[in-house]
């Protein structure tokens, strides 16, 4: 098996997670985060079968296009969850493993959530039996969960494809569908949710996390962003890490789609000095990779289907085997 393996594949994975939790209490609403059995069976397979190496050591593979060796993991974790810190830090750390952590500046430096546990929280426990959003124009039945759940993937596709203004304007919109004692109770409640402060981050990064970029507002990077608002999310990201941590290197992109990576994005990811970006495609680091589009793999809760991604590439979908390269800016000029 292991020598299909090397046949087929001929590069490093990067994995990218967000949270780890010892508890999950509403799967619908806490999905970005892993059961910390399922995420320490994971990171001992890994230790057992793969050799996990510093995201420094990808960006090597990358820019060199040598070591290329499909034996080698990196694990990545976006956003900037507090229970990075709580536990996965202190795991990682027993393990002596390093890993990447992505964060959303404004989020570390306000407090604020994410877009989506705003709208999902809101949609999910409001009282009412329907809701019309103005700044969607759009209204939706919440009579059964069932309507609640498709309300709130409505909701966030459109968020995904808004232009950051108007994702603003939605998320706080949703703010109003419950009082602020129930938001106090419901943060409490959710606390997985919260993001890290600075303090936090550079505790962290002592810990041996690399701290990369996700941008400023956690705003993905697709076609209907102004140019000014693109240039103004990785710089304002980059100098807050910089001032904060010391180095700011990799971005991973937000939803990191190759949709999510517009071609203005993609240019300026170049030119405000990042040395690579990370998507959410899903591939493995070989010598046609893009450093500034390069695949990251989801780690899934579910044991088996975490096994059979990392390993993809072997026979079961040879589209993987496919180079990964980023949005065409040639008729724009390339930096
Ligand atoms: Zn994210």
């Amino acid at each position: 098996m292991q020598k299909i393996f090397r046949w087929w594949s001929r590069g490093p994975r990067v994995l990218f997670y967000h949270g780890v939790e010892e508890k999950i209490l509403d799967p619908a609403l806490q999905s970005l985060h892993l059961p910390v059995a399922a995420f320490e069976r994971q990171i001992a397979f890994l230790r057992s079968n793969r050799e996990i190496v510093p995201i420094d050591y990808v960006h090597e593979c990358l820019t060199s296009r040598r070591n290329l060796d499909p034996r080698c993991v990196a694990l990545t974790f976006d956003d900037g969850y507090k229970n990075n810190l709580r536990i996965v830090a202190p795991l990682l750390r027993a393990w002596k493993l390093p890993f990447t952590i992505f964060v959303s500046t404004k989020h570390i430096s306000e407090g604020h959530r994410f877009p989506g546990y705003y709208i999902g929280t809101a949609i999910l426990f409001t009282k009412s039996k329907s809701v019309h959003l103005r700044s969607i124009g759009r209204s939706f039945r919440l009579a059964t969960q069932a309507d609640r759940l498709s309300a709130r993937a409505a909701v966030v596709t459109a968020v995904k494809k808004a232009p950051q203004p108007l994702v603003k304007k939605i998320v706080a919109e949703c703010k109003e569908l419950l009082s602020s004692a129930n938001w106090a109770e419901l943060d409490a409640t959710f606390y997985s949710e919260e993001a890290m402060n600075w303090e936090d981050v550079r505790q962290v990064h002592q810990m041996g996390a690399t701290i990369g970029s996700h941008c400023h507002d956690h705003c993905i990077l697709h076609s209907s962003q102004q140019e000014d608002e693109v240039y103004r999310q990785l710089n304002e990201s980059k100098s807050r890490i910089e001032n904060n941590v010391g180095v700011c290197s990799y971005i991973a992109y937000p939803n990191g789609k190759a949709e999510d990576v517009s071609s203005v994005a993609y240019r300026a990811t170049r030119s405000t000095g990042f040395c690579a970006g990370f998507t959410s495609i899903p591939g493995e680091i070989n010598s046609t990779s893009d450093r500034f589009f390069a695949p990251r793999i989801f780690a899934v809760p579910d044991f088996e289907e975490f096994c059979y991604l990392l390993n993809q590439t072997r026979v079961q979908d040879r589209t993987l085997l496919m180079p990964v390269r980023g949005p065409d800016v040639t008729q724009e000029g390339t930096v």
